[in-house]
């Protein structure tokens, strides 16, 4: 039985670590560089510009640039995508009185909840887990949220980079320093186009790594400074759509079950959620953990299926998809920390290195914590004038004095326990939530997502064809993601392009953006594998299942505005 990680892509992180190259006089000289306009990166940048406010002696004595922010994104938010029901605690601790929860751009406050098991027919209503209890939580659209804190970040003196990838770290005598931005306007075999702009240095004190799920800048620094966590990181792939509808929803609804099959053979885990935004409109979306061993299995089709349900489809019925769009989550937990989340120059948060909840799919308020933290540990090392790994070391024990560290430890098996099959699965977890994690099951150690060994089934036979009315094909999902990547672009994907037909399947099936075809037979029993890489929605499935996504030109990729 194959297994992808047996394929390795041609990656090497050395290749993303560099001194800084352009002159000195012309690099971009900034006091704190934060990459990624996520919740995590725009809460350091908010809180930076408070510390700032009231100390504006150091604004002062950090330059021209006090703090600027990155996202390879079009404009904020475009590259956002979640649930999102957003529990308040971190949103309330980064605005103190400045603004009330009713002031942010939210569709109010959770009002109901539903838990159902599906089959293919019935929905078995259950009681709500504790972990699914939504009382006091707000709904949000995650990428008009990263709007707003954008805006306020910019109101607190940040300037806000969009368009910009980060593509290498910058690392001089042992020491974090900044990041290479990726150079613009190359054509497929690299060469420069009549709009080629070189990428630039971007030299800081303190770098910020808030890059989200599959940082790539992250993984590289991760390596470099041996910050691994104990266990490997795992993931999930959720894909999502936004309705408009004819009737509102009056609650959120999370499912479990059907379209997924329980046996332990096929590890399949994961579930739905479908949550009102407002009165016309709803989100709906489907989580799926990315050890999955069904080479035909597809979480965009899994989610067409999913509307096909009785109880689904009476939601949407008369409605019409507004927006589609997909991205992994991190779901290691506590086990997969890295071992530190600061290097000298240095400091991590949110979902890059992989502060999720994984049985309460919430990871936005640790972002937003973490984020507010490393802001808060950055100043103080500056205000001391100095940056070197030590100063950088209180954002760990903050870190580990926080809600964050205590809630990650609570469900810190969670995910692992759901490996034995959903039954089993499901039971443990109970355990471990009703017991807040004093159940002691031992350590259970997770495997790397691109180890599980394949089996091939006619999953992919029974998916429903699209009818453009309830269910869709992918290309035209990839329309409804808002993507333009130019077609003419360098490719950004990795991946080891003879593999055996079932891997290739695998990642022909799993992409939920239609990137990967199989090509022709080579005659050994392994197919080559064919790109379209401008499909790409940097979802980052593909670097959980045995390649690696590497950031594209900026600007490219999907544009989400109510994700
Ligand atoms: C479908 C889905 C549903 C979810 N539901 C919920 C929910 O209901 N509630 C909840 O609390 N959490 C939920 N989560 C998790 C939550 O969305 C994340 O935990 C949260 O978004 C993490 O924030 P972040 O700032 O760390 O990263 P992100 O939100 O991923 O933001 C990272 C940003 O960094 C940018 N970036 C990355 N790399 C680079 C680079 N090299 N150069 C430049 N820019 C870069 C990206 O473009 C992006 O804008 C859900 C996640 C998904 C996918
Ligand atoms: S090619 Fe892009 S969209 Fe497809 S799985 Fe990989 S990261 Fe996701």
């Amino acid at each position: 039985m194959s297994r992808p990680s047996n394929f390795p892509p041609p990656f090497s992180a050395r290749d993303y670590l560099a001194e800084p190259t352009d002159p000195p006089d012309e690099r971009i000289e900034v006091g704190v560089l934060v990459v990624g306009a996520g919740p995590a990166g725009l809460a350091c940048a908010i809180r930076l510009g408070q510390l700032l406010e009231e100390h504006p002696e150091m604004a002062e004595r950090l330059g021209e640039v006090p703090v600027a922010v990155l996202d390879k994104g079009k404009q904020p938010g475009s590259h956002l995508l979640s649930g999102a029901v957003v529990d308040p605690r971190a949103l309330r601790r980064l605005f103190g009185s400045r603004f009330r929860m009713e002031d942010l751009p939210s569709y109010g406050p959770v009002t109901g909840e539903s838990v159902y098991v599906l089959t293919r027919r019935a929905a078995l209503p259950i009681p709500p887990p504790p972990p699914m209890r939504n009382h006091g939580n707000w709904i949000f659209s995650l990428s008009q949220l990263g709007r707003f804190l954008a805006e306020r970040a910019e109101e607190g003196g940040a300037m806000i980079l969009s368009e910009t990838a980060a593509q290498k770290l910058l690392v001089s005598h042992g020491r974090v320093v900044g990041v290479r931005t990726g150079d613009k306007g190359r054509n497929r075999e690299g060469g420069e186009l009549g709009n080629f702009e070189a990428g630039s240095d971007l030299v800081a004190k303190v770098t910020v790594l808030a890059e989200g799920t599959q940082g790539h800048l992250t993984g590289v620094a991760l390596d470099r400074f041996g910050l691994r966590g104990e266990d490997p990181q795992v993931w999930e792939l959720a894909v999502k759509e936004v309705w408009k509808v004819a009737k509102p929803l009056d609650r959120v609804i999370h499912t479990m079950g059907w379209p997924l099959r329980t046996g332990k053979r096929y590890r399949e885990f994961g579930g739905s959620f479908i949550y009102p935004m407002g009165k016309d409109m709803v989100t709906i979306g489907l989580v799926v953990g990315l050890d999955y061993r069904d080479a035909s299995l597809s979480v965009h089709d899994l989610l067409q299926e999913l509307k096909t349900h009785p109880k689904i489809r009476r939601i949407l019925e008369g409605g019409e998809r507004l927006q589609w769009g997909a991205k992994t989550i991190p779901s290691g937990g506590f086990h997969s920390l890295p071992q530190r989340l600061h290097a000298p120059g240095l400091l991590l948060c949110g979902d890059a290195v992989g502060m999720v909840n994984v049985p309460r799919l919430k990871g936005i308020h640790y972002a937003i914590e973490s984020g507010r933290l490393a802001a808060e540990a950055a100043f103080r090392a500056l205000q001391r004038g100095e940056t070197p790994a030590s100063a950088l070391a209180s954002y760990d024990d903050a870190v580990r004095e926080s809600f964050i560290w205590q809630d990650l430890y609570e469900v810190r098996n969670m995910r692992q326990v759901f490996g034995r099959g959903f039954f089993v699965g499901g039971a443990l977890a109970s355990a471990m939530t009703v017991s807040k994690g004093r159940v002691e099951l031992g350590k259970m150690r997770a495997e790397p997502d691109a180890e599980q060994p394949l089996v091939v089934t006619d999953r992919d036979a029974s998916y429903p064809a699209p009818d453009g009315k309830l269910t869709f094909d992918k290309l035209s999902s990839v329309f409804a993601s808002g993507n333009k990547t130019r077609d003419d672009q360098p490719n950004h994907i990795r991946i080891e392009r003879r593999v055996p037909r079932e891997v290739a399947r695998l990642w022909e099936h799993m992409c939920p953006a239609q990137v990967y075809e199989l090509g022709r037979e080579e005659g050994d029993g392994t197919v080559l594998v064919e790109l379209a890489p401008s499909n790409c929605i940097q979802c980052g499935a593909i670097t959980a299942k045995g390649g690696r996504l590497t950031p594209p030109e900026g600007g490219s990729g999907p544009e989400y505005t109510v994700t």
